[in-house]
């Protein structure tokens, strides 16, 4: 992306962000996120109130939902991060995982929850749960704000789930196109182009 310079402060009025027409339905409200998020938090200290889990937010999409999922966690956990790309910057998976940033903690022996965006095909989070048995973690969860619809039917086992979403391509709240649009609050339709 080429980019103008930063200009000095100014009292003007900002173009509108986004655009108009890069965002169509909005799927989830700020308000709504915020109420399940905080349900999540709470399931999640009572599942895990006798140990301190690891959350691993899966980067980066879910950079925006780890961060107010472990202030409504109101429990001692620790946090990690990992990045991992299918995606690229186009809007169908390359079926491929990469791992591009892997963790500084052990996962031996630890309780992981692995904090998802998403899960779409489920090919990421199939491979991390394979990745995080092999390291001989005592027990691997996925928590993930969204799921699409008819996904259990594929054999998904997510057992914290935000939403379910319909098979549209969605951008705000940490998810986005081309990099863009991960600081909207809210949860909407994709339709402008990349
Ligand atoms: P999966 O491996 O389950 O097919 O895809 C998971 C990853 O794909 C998510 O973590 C997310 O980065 C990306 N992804 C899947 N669907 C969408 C979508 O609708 N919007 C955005 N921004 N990313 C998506």
């Amino acid at each position: 992306m080429t980019d103008t310079a930063p200009s000095p402060p100014t009292s003007e009025p900002l173009a509108p962000y986004p655009a108009p027409g890069q965002v169509g339905a909005i799927l989830l409200t700020e308000a709504q996120i915020q109420e399940r998020v905080r349900e999540l938090g709470d399931e999640l200290a009572r599942k895990y109130r006798d140990t301190t889990p690891l959350f691993i937010a899966v980067m980066k999409g879910s950079v925006i939902f780890a961060a107010d999922l472990m202030r409504a966690f109101k429990a001692p956990v620790e946090f990690d991060v990992m990045v991992v790309s299918s995606y690229g910057d186009a809007l169908e998976t390359t079926g491929v995982v990469k791992i591009v940033k892997d963790l500084d903690t052990p996962a031996a022996g630890r309780h992981v929850v692995l904090v998802e965006d998403i899960v779409d095909t489920g090919l990421t989070m199939q491979y991390l749960l394979d990745h995080f048995s092999k390291q001989g973690a005592a027990s691997v969860s996925v928590c993930s704000l969204l799921v699409r619809e008819g996904s259990e039917a594929a054999g998904l086992n997510v057992e914290h789930i935000g939403f379910e979403i319909p098979h549209d391509f969605v951008i705000g709240y940490g998810l986005d196109a081309a990099q863009i649009y991960r600081n909207l609050p809210y949860i909407g339709v994709f339709t402008g182009d990349l």
